[in-house]
């Protein structure tokens, strides 16, 4: 088999990028747009000694799974990879994910429920985070990346994000070149609270001008629901989003989210879960798998701006929140004095740091919530809460790989007893997980 050849295969599995895989000839294809059972005439774009890729030339059998993308551009922009699958079998895909990840990196013989689906697999996001460029004439190119490239695609409508956000993104780019703002302008940052409806949007620039004053006002002019307008200055050279110094434009510093009964101050920069919809579910199975008592002293590691701990809180005698991001602690002491909630204490540091002071002070820790960014727990975290001894250890991971890779490690000490897949990203191929472990008698 060679470059340019065309052959007959069958998808019989999906990638974790969710490429088909397709094996003949003892080589193992990687094709896009190819789903489980379907059959195509596949054309190899690149091949090596064992594996390829290629592209379908021609479906001959089609799977009753597909359906056709909502957005035109689905197949170019890098942002959803799954949308040509009904979402019934997205959710396949991604308990499959977690079940394979568990199989094949921990090794672990455990049992996977079924992925929690969103209600409205589209418009979920509240925040969006659009890339702006100087384009040909000077005029402003704004969308999201080709997968795997610097390149944006121009979008008109993007049906993960709200339609408040799809509009202000629409009005923004017109007013950027009628104010001939597109040589300053690096990303526009919305951030909406489904629940208030409140939207706040950033101009993130990389020189500041009189000019954005005016482009402010026609944004909160034009639309009613954005109580807050940010500049944010970014003059660095490499590829990190957001700048230190920042100015309010119009309106205030927060907008608010709530979740159940609780309150939350939502900053330019606050990390807050992106669906919050599915976040209800989510927290709500980290607090069923962590089977809180009144009598409890809750560890919420990586704990952001402290919603799990808050949501914890009113079940348990106390909460000790650890999160290496100072913005984050002094929003979580705010979160905490906004909701009334006492019995919590925030403490700014590295978590493996932190959880080795906590041990010197002799508390007792009964639980421990660990939440942490993709690449999971280092060793040292890990040893940490191990030496905690917590009875139940709840993981909420964003990345199951690296999540299984930590449950191995854990296994000598804690048993793993649930997984919940939970899909807080529709039509893309993320999926979050939270999973249950207790200490082994
Ligand atoms: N639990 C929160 C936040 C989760 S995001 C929520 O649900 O909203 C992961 C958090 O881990 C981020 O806030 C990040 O700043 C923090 N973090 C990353 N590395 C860390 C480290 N080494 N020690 C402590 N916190 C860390």
């Amino acid at each position: 088999m060679k470059k340019n050849d065309i052959f007959t295969g069958t998808c019989i599995d999906y990638t974790s990028e969710g490429l088909g895989v397709v094996k003949a000839e003892g080589f193992v294809f990687f094709i896009k747009d190819m789903l489980i059972n379907e059959i195509a005439l596949i054309k190899i774009t690149k091949i090596n000694k064992n594996i390829g890729f290629g592209f379908v030339d021609k479906y001959i059998r089609q799977s009753e799974e597909r359906c056709n993308p909502k957005c035109k551009i689905a197949h170019l922009c890098g942002g959803c990879q799954l949308q040509h699958m009904e979402y019934d079998h997205q959710l396949d895909f991604k308990t499959n994910r977690v079940k394979t990840a568990f199989e094949r990196i921990a090794k672990l013989e455990v049992s996977v429920n079924d992925c929690a689906g969103a209600v409205n697999p589209y418009n979920y996001r509240n925040k969006v985070q659009v890339p702006v460029k100087n384009g040909f004439d000077n005029k402003a190119v704004v969308g999201y990346y080709r997968s795997h490239t610097n390149d944006i695609v121009e979008y008109d409508t993007c049906y993960t994000q709200s339609d408040v956000e799809n509009e202000i993104v629409k009005k923004m780019k017109i007013w950027i070149n009628e104010l001939n703002l597109t040589k300053i302008f690096r990303h526009i940052l919305i951030k909406h609270s489904f629940n208030t409806n409140d939207v706040m949007v950033v101009f993130i620039v990389s020189v500041k001008d009189a000019k954005l004053k005016t482009l402010a006002e026609f944004v909160a002019k034009e639309f009613d629901n954005v109580k807050s307008v940010i500049l944010n200055l970014n003059t660095r050279t490499d590829n990190v989003i957001m700048g230190d110094k920042e100015e309010i434009l119009y309106g205030n510093k927060f907008i608010t989210e709530s979740l159940n009964d609780l309150v939350f101050n939502i900053s330019s920069k606050s990390f807050y879960q992106i669906n919050p919809v599915q976040t209800k579910y989510l927290y709500e199975k980290a607090i069923e798998f962590a089977n809180l008592k009144s009598t409890d002293t809750l560890v919420d590691l990586y704990c952001g701006t402290g919603t799990i701990g808050l949501f914890a809180a009113k079940s348990v005698k106390k909460v000790i929140g650890i999160e290496l991001i100072n913005d984050a602690i002094k929003d979580a002491k705010v979160n905490a004095i906004k909701n009334n909630i006492s019995n919590v204490e925030f403490i700014c540091g590295d978590a493996a740091v932190i959880s080795t002071k906590l041990i010197q002070r002799n508390e007792k820790i009964d639980v421990v919530v660990v939440d942490p960014p993709r690449k999971g727990l280092d060793i040292e975290t890990i040893e940490a809460i191990k030496k905690m001894t917590p009875d139940r250890l709840v993981y909420v991971s964003c990345d199951v790989a690296t999540c299984a890779r930590d449950c191995a490690i854990l296994s000598d000490m804690y048993k793993v007893e649930m997984i919940q897949p939970v899909d807080m990203f529709p039509q893309t191929t993320h999926v979050e997980c939270v999973i249950q472990l207790t200490l082994a008698k």
